[in-house]
This record gives C-alpha cells, structure tokens and sequence, in this order.
C-alpha cells in the first residue's frame, strides 16, 4: 500500500529499519531472557538523532510530528516490542512538556529529551488508580516557591531509567479530579526513590518500576500548564500517545507474520510445504488484511494529529483498539502456524505474543476505551462525523 510519506519520514523510517534489523533483532532474544535494560540500543538511537524525530525543529528536534514517531516505533517493534516501548514511553513523558509546557520549561528540557541525553517517564497509575485514573491519592501540597509530591505511582514505563518524569499529582483534594495538576520531577530530586524493576510476560527488556514520592520537593516552576489541569493534561497526552501504542502492534504483526510467511514455506508435513494448505493461506491473508486496515487506521489518525486538530480522542481510542487486538490475534496465530516450536523460545513466535498482549492493557485498557468511543459516538446524537 502507498501511503505518500514524505522524504523525511521515509529516511526517518528507513533509518529505523536498518537499526532494528542489524542491531535490535540479534540481540532481541537475550534481552528478553536477560530483562536487561536496552542500553546500548537507546544510546544508538541518539546517536541517529532517533529522540529529535518527535520534537519540534524550533527545540532542537527533526519536526517529524505523531507521523514520524509512529513510523519509528513500527519499525524497532518489528524487531523487538520491549525496545520500541522504552522509545514510545520517552514520547509519552515528553508529550505533557510539549503541549502545556511553558517557554521556559521547553528550552530547558526538550533539547535534551531530542539529543537523547536524558529519558523521560510519564507517571499517572497508582495501586487504586489504574483505569479510575480520577481516583489517584499522590498529592503536591505548596509551599512557597515549591510543591511537596508525597504518594506512589506504580508500572511506570522507563522508572528509574530516566531521569525526567511528568508525573501527575492532586493539588486540591476536595475537587477530585479537577483537583489534579502535572509536574515535571527530576530523578535526583531528594525524597524521590524507586521499587524494583517488575518481572513481567512480555516486554521484558523494558523497565517497569514504582516511583516514590516522600516528601519530594519540585519548584514552582516545575508545574506544567496551570493548577487544577492534571485531567486535561492526561487525557490529551494519551489521546496523542495511543497512535504509539497501535504502532508497537502493528509492528510487531508485521514481524510475526514476516516470521510465519518464511516458516511456513521451509516447514514440510505430508511431502510439501504447509503453506500448501489452504488452512494456513487463509490465516496468513487475515493476517495480512487486518494488518492493513490497521495500519491505514493509525496513519491517518497520527496525520488527523499533525494537521493540528483540535480533537481526536475517538480516532486515537479506535486505532489503539483496533491495532492491539489485531496483533494479539496476529500473533496467537503465527504461534500456531509454527506448531510446536511456536511454543519454545528458541523461535521468535512466542516473545511476540507475549510482548502483544500488554498493548491490549496500558494507555486505557481496550474495555474503557471502547466506553470512550461508544460515549463520542452517542454525544454525536447519530449525526454523521466528517
Ligand atoms: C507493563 C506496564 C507498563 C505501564 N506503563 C505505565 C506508564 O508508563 N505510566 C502509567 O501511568 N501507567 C502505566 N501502566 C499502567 C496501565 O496504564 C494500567 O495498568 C491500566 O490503565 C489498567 O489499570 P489497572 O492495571 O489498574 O487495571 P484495572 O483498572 O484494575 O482493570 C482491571 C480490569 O477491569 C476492566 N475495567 C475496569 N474498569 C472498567 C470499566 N469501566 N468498564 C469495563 N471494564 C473495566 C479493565 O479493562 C481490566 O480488564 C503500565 C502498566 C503495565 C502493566
């Protein structure tokens, strides 16, 4: 399918696909076995100017917008989810700076986000707040000149990897919600420690961590947007953030199928190939065709994005749940396909359906957010949108 990219977002993207294919796919298996903290690739990847690909020209950054770090992640998810995840967590803990923070805030962290020199983290999720993202109980009290952050958020992508996190904290607890505001807190900041690095199914390269937060000390400066704008500032990162999440999918079923289509060609049962059964075509063309409709979905969301609309929560919620329930179903299937050895870990097939099913949970589990889109499309009274 042609889907007119640039020159820009077709060397970004190329660029990506060299890194993943000579650097990322040869290691991919160790580091699954391992859990070891991708290092290594995340210090290549600035090197390439990988983290200036979502940044704006005018902050150091390539200009490459929702598009080009769309592309990126696909590409180092066809090789391995866990390493386009500490990726796409580095644009999710950026997202709150670039669209409510101030001057000051921009020139002083984003060129260092795009250098690639110090990794972000968003932190929202707490043990009673996950899908009830209202009900969090970390508070930032003033004091002067600065907050006092006392609490704990827990399954933080990048936590204790990076050394910048927008964290999301209430400042006025009699208002709920409402009450919440986004700070940016930095790693060595006294009272803020993290919990070990959780063991997971998949991703497992990836850190996940809880943060702690006593009696933590941030400047005043160090608010995002105004008091009281935590909820908007959370619900407008993901809206632009799930994109992100649907690309990890989508490349991740590109490499599991690309994975099936050679195994079933070389793997002989009764005198011929298996892809000489029709049984094993037919899967491999659904494969083929959600994968597609998929990916033209995400496309043409993050172009939605990049044109500067005002609002894409719905299409943003449709290309997360579209793409990561397609890929959890691409992925159990490319299992299948390889048979026994589907199962073994010698055999990519298993990581990738391991690595699939948490796209399905995080940014808003795939329940909540089909709430959302049943919700934007009942507040539309039938009307037809576009
Ligand atoms: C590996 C990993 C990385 C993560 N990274 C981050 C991160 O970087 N930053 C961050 O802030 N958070 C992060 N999270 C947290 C993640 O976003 C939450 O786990 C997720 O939102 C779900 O919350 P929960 O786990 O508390 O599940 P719960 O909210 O307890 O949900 C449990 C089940 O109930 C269902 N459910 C709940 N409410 C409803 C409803 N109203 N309607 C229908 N079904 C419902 C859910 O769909 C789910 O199936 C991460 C989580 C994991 C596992």
């Amino acid at each position: 399918m042609e889907y007119f990219f640039t020159e820009q977002q077709q060397m970004v993207r190329g660029l990506a696909r060299k890194i993943a294919e000579e650097q990322i796919v040869p290691v991919r298996a160790e580091l699954d076995e391992t859990e070891e903290f991708p290092w290594a690739i995340v210090k290549l990847l600035a090197e390439v100017d990988m983290f200036r690909v979502f940044i704006p020209e005018e902050y150091e950054g390539l200009g490459g917008g929702n598009v080009g770090l769309c592309l990126v992640i696909e590409e180092l998810s066809r090789a391995c989810c866990g390493v386009a995840l500490t990726y796409a967590a580095v644009a999710l803990g950026t997202l709150p700076i670039l669209l409510y923070g101030n001057e000051e805030q921009k020139r002083k962290y984003l060129p260092e986000i795009a250098s690639g020199a110090r990794l972000t983290a968003f932190g929202l999720t707490e043990s009673d707040a996950g899908s009830d993202a209202g009900s969090i109980q970390t508070t930032a009290t003033r004091s002067g000149d600065s907050y006092v952050i006392n609490g704990a958020k827990r399954f933080i992508t990048n936590g204790g990897e990076a050394e910048i996190y927008t964290i999301i904290a209430l400042t006025d607890k009699t208002r709920g919600p409402r009450g919440s505001s986004a700070f940016i807190v930095e790693k060595d900041t006294p009272g803020f420690t993290f919990g070990r690095k959780e063991k997971k199914m998949g991703i497992r390269c990836s850190a996940t961590r809880e943060l702690f937060f006593d009696d933590c000390k941030v400047p005043k400066a160090n608010l995002l947007g105004k008091e009281g704008q935590g909820f908007i500032v959370t619900m407008k990162t993901l809206d632009s953030s799930r994109p992100g999440v649907a690309s990890l999918s989508i490349g991740l079923a590109q490499g599991a199928l690309e994975a099936a289509v050679d195994y079933a060609r070389q793997r002989h049962q009764f005198g011929r190939p298996i892809s000489a059964n029709q049984a094993i075509q037919h899967m491999l063309a659904n494969m083929a065709m959600e994968l597609e409709a998929a990916r033209a979905l995400v496309y043409a969301t993050a172009r939605t994005i990049d044109s500067g609309a005002r609002d894409f929560t719905e299409e943003g919620a449709m290309a997360k749940v579209f793409a990561t329930d397609m890929a959890m179903k691409v992925t159990t299937d490319v299992v299948q396909i390889f048979g026994g050895v589907g199962y073994m870990r010698d055999y990519p097939a298993e990581k990738m359906m391991r690595d699939a099913k948490i796209n399905q949970i995080y940014e808003g589990t795939n329940q909540v957010l089909r709430n959302e889109i049943a919700l934007e499309l009942l507040k539309r009274k039938a009307k037809r949108k576009g």
